[in-house]
């Protein structure tokens, strides 16, 4: 299978695992079945999650994953966005939508919907990020919400989820980057009710490994050892170890590497005056003429 097959086929098994979780979505269903459900069904699909699926609910605009004994449930009228990724070898599919639990799509949901359908009919080689900002910033705005201006979209490389180029969600006269033939992104526009801006607040659920770095505790080089093995490069969830070890050696061992910079933690990022944020996102492959969407 060469790069785009694979990445083909990530997306195609994105898509089907959306297609299939709707029936999930209802008042009083708990998040943990629901991503253990979306992570089950991608690995029985022949992928591989990318990262752990994010359920954010209101004013979370992301990195919310439900760790083992999370009783949270889904409310109706809840602004519930899903994030799953797939990766097929390493070649990865990153897509997102927002669900109104019980409820109808209304004009936030349309707002971001709307932003990355404009955003990716300004794709094609040579055209500058900036112009997906533009379309972005346009079509939010002009529906009488905010983007969420310090959240952005990502250059995605093989085993890399974010690969060093970011895809903005305003204009900024400053990205230049152009897009070339090949280029993989994904574009993942926020609109909210608030400032439009998000803020890191506690816990960390999400972590991804960064680099090898001494650290004194056998236990959180047992874990280190472990989360290179299991998830490489890959971002991986706190629930995702929750019998690897008891609870008390791994939020230690955790939080040791976390300070040396073996890991990196990701908080849930929270719209800063609480309001409420939808979102919606697609894997595309840059072509010559256009997007061809893996998702
Ligand atoms: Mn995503
Ligand atoms: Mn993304």
């Amino acid at each position: 299978m060469d790069e785009r097959e694979a990445l083909i086929k990530a997306g195609e098994i994105a898509r089907r695992v959306k297609e299939e979780v709707v029936g999930l979505i209802k008042p009083g269903a708990r998040l943990y079945d629901i991503a253990e459900f979306v992570e089950r069904r991608i690995v029985e699909l022949g992928g591989k999650p990318a990262f752990p699926c994010n359920l954010s609910i209101n004013s979370n605009a992301a990195h919310y994953t439900p760790y083992k004994g999370d009783e949270t449930v889904l409310n109706e009228g809840d602004y519930l966005k899903l994030d799953l990724g797939v990766h097929v070898d390493g070649y990865i599919a990153d897509t997102a939508l927002t669900f109104r639990v019980g409820m109808e799509e209304d004009e936030l949901m349309e707002a971001s919907r709307e932003a990355l359908e404009n955003a990716i009919a300004t794709v094609r080689a040579g055209v500058k990020i900036r112009e997906i900002g533009k379309a972005i910033e346009e079509t939010i705005r002009g529906k009488g919400f905010n983007p969420i201006v310090n959240l952005s979209g990502h250059k995605i490389e093989r085993f890399k989820l974010h690969a060093g180029v970011s895809i903005p969600n305003v204009y900024r006269k400053a990205d230049t980057y152009e897009l070339k033939e090949g280029d993989v992104i994904a574009i993942e526009p926020f609109a909210t009710t608030g400032a439009g801006q998000v803020i890191e607040v506690p816990p960390a659920l999400i972590f991804m490994y960064i680099r090898d770095r001494p650290v004194r505790s056998a236990q959180a080089r047992r874990l280190l050892m472990h989360i290179k093995r299991e998830y490489k490069t890959l971002p991986f969830a706190y629930r995702w170890l929750q019998d690897f070890m008891p609870e008390g050696q791994l939020k230690l061992a955790l939080s040791q590497l976390d300070r040396v910079g073996a890991i990196y933690s990701y908080p849930i990022l929270r719209e800063v005056r609480g309001g409420m944020v939808t979102q919606f996102e697609h894997t595309v492959i840059v072509e010559k003429d256009g997007a061809y969407i893996t998702t």
